[in-house]
């Protein structure tokens, strides 16, 4: 202690080391009597304030002292703040607010305001003690993550803030028996063609006309996201069982059905919605998401329009098809595709004329799978095409090859094969198929691929142009199925289709139902009138084969002649045709090209 200075102690003490906490402290602090004398309310008088008060205003104490709360305001300023102030300080709680003041020199500042009022001697209000503190930063940053949390089209929550609410709710069936809630994933049927046909002006009009029409569906609490594209999830709390979520769903399935004036043009978008309830008893997020999409591609799949609800037969399925995913990635890894082969004969001679191609999955432990157990996931996966490719690689390998030392001349036998249309329609296929023929030493003349009834006919875009690509390199198509869907019959005259197949499940019934074999006639006619060889598919029976003779259908496949065969077999049978072709007299010129 040096001189001069006085030893303080009780109250004083106290109230020295006060006032220095409060001068230091980083908000602003200020004191103000209120003067209520006037009628109206007079702006509280400044009769203190401190450091972190001068930083924030740039007015230093003794140029407020005295001076009202005006010194600050500005035109932004809130115009109630001296009314609000003398409202509230009756309460015994802090009163909190926010408002721009402007600073000594003319910039503006975002101030928040916690203000406490003082009673004095008569239980009335005397003072305010108010503390001020910059606001700017924290409003720019809770800005800035509800920018981050809502799609700026629709201002909706987004993906990350729905998967955030969607875990508070999921925590909640933990914690609160009886708290359900469902989601609903919802799709506008007709977005894509909207947005192809009208532009994407129309398309956003749309989607922000979908999320009006959906929320005027809810009830108070229900929340709807924009998870992204033309893709809406809502979340319905406290609700009870699937009866509720129905409910929700076919409003919005009634209210979407009404067309949207969109400028000038009337919209119907339709949705489809898929539904999956918290009594699955979820952990996940993801796992909520997952099922609901399930559900949705569901109702899509049956038809659009409607809603689908997330059960354990649907989870059965899509657990089945994530385990076919990884195991077809697996197969396609460990090349586990074999190609089988089975033949297309004359029907009157039985003599081979070409394979057709059947791929088979050699699994390692459930043995030989048939297509109809993978083809279509395959597609749906996006697999197919590198199946297809490898099929058709090992084909043209392992035909050329028969060509050259199996049969006695290079262009008698054929190879059909079948690709998807994701296939062919697939960038540089037709590159590709050059390059297997010119690899393989197979006549492109020798190849013919199967396509579908229906599929040219409906075909649009790329697929219109591969026929004529394929003709240009020689390759020729092959109508599979013939005779169960629609053909255009004018696509079927053009180049390079040459043959049409007619089903199997016409062939099969020959001889089973009335009128079967005449209408079979029909089609075969119908086929050859049209310039195209017919060949029979399913052949199963001596009697199917006269018949089919006597209709004038000239070649024919089926376990008449030969199931499907692993190479090895097929060239046997190969070789035991020829044997005994050069045993047999020929009585006839044999035309297979
Ligand atoms: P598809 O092109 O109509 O092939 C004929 C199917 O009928 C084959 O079934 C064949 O084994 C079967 N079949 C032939 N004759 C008879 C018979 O007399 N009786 C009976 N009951 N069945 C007979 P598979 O091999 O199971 O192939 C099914 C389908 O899978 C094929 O139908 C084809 O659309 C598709 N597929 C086969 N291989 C491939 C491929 O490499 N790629 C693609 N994309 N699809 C393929
Ligand atoms: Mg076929």
């Amino acid at each position: 202690m040096t001189r001069g200075q006085q030893l303080m102690t009780g109250p004083k003490l106290e109230a020295t080391l006060f006032e220095a906490v409060v001068q230091y402290v980083s908000e602003g602090i200020v004191l103000a009597s209120l003067d209520t004398a006037d009628d109206a309310p007079a702006s509280p008088r400044i009769t203190y304030a401190n450091l972190a008060f001068t930083r924030l205003t740039g007015y230093a104490p003794e140029e407020v002292r005295a001076a009202g709360f005006d010194v600050l305001l500005c035109p932004q300023s809130d115009p109630r703040l001296v009314s609000r102030l003398h409202g509230t300080i009756q309460e015994s709680r802090p009163f909190v607010t926010e408002t721009v003041i402007r600073r000594k020199d003319g910039g503006e500042v975002l101030i928040e305001w916690v203000v406490t009022g003082v009673l004095g001697e008569s239980g009335a209000p005397t003072h305010l003690v108010c503390m001020l503190r910059d606001a700017t930063e924290q409003r720019r940053v809770e800005r800035a993550v509800q920018r981050s949390q809502h799609d700026p089209l629709t201002g909706l929550p987004n993906r990350t803030l729905f998967v955030k609410r969607l875990a508070r709710a999921i925590d909640r069936v933990d914690k609160s028996p009886g708290f359900e809630f469902a989601i609903l994933f919802i799709d506008l049927d007709r977005f894509k063609s909207v947005n192809d046909t009208l532009g994407h002006l129309a398309g956003d009009q749309l989607l922000v006309a979908a999320a009006h029409a959906i929320e005027s569906c809810l009830r108070p609490g229900d929340t709807l996201s924009r998870l992204g594209g033309d893709e809406f999830a809502l979340r319905l709390e406290g609700i009870r069982g699937a009866g509720d979520a129905s409910a929700v769903a076919e409003r919005i399935l009634e209210r979407l059905a009404t067309p949207f004036d969109l400028g000038g043009h009337e919209v119907a978008t339709g949705v489809s919605i898929g539904i999956a309830l918290s009594e699955t008893g979820y952990r996940q997020p993801d796992d909520v998401l997952r099922d609901a999409d399930t559900a949705l591609y569901r109702a899509k799949a049956m038809g659009r329009g409607r809603f689908e609800m997330f059960d354990t037969a649907l989870h059965s399925r899509a657990v089945a098809m994530l385990r076919l995913e990884q195991e077809l990635r697996r197969a396609i890894e460990q090349d586990e595709f074999w190609v089988y082969y089975q033949p297309i004969v004359r029907l009157e001679t039985g003599r081979i004329i070409a394979f057709e191609a059947l791929v088979r999955w050699v699994h390692p432990e459930r043995g030989i799978i048939k297509p109809a157990e993978f083809v279509g996931a395959a597609e749906e996966m996006g697999f197919i095409t590198q199946i297809d490719r490898k099929v058709l690689w090992e084909v043209c390998r392992q035909v050329g090859i028969w060509q050259r030392e199996l049969t006695d001349s290079a262009t008698r036998l054929h190879a059909h094969v079948n690709l998807s249309t994701r296939t062919l329609t697939s960038p540089l296929f037709v590159e590709e198929l050059k390059e297997i023929m010119e690899t393989s030493g197979l006549n492109p003349g020798s190849l013919r691929i199967e396509l579908p009834e229906g599929v040219l006919a409906d075909a649009g875009g790329e697929l219109l142009e591969v026929p004529h690509r394929l003709a240009d390199i020689g390759v020729q198509l092959c109508i599979d199925n013939f005779g169960t869907g629609s053909s255009s019959l004018v696509a079927l005259q053009r180049p390079p289709i040459r043959f049409i197949k007619v089903d199997r499940f016409l062939v099969t019934k020959i001889g089973l139902q009335p009128g079967r074999a005449e209408f079979v006639g029909t089609v075969i006619a119908l086929g050859m009138n049209l310039g195209l060889e017919v060949i029979a598919e399913g052949v199963e029976s001596e009697f199917q084969r006269t018949q089919l003779l006597a209709l004038r259908c000239r070649y024919g496949q089926g376990d008449l002649f030969s199931r499907p065969l692993p190479p090895e077999a097929a060239a046997a049978l190969l070789r035991s045709g020829r044997e005994q072709a050069q045993r047999l007299p020929v009585t006839k010129k044999e035309d297979d090209s």
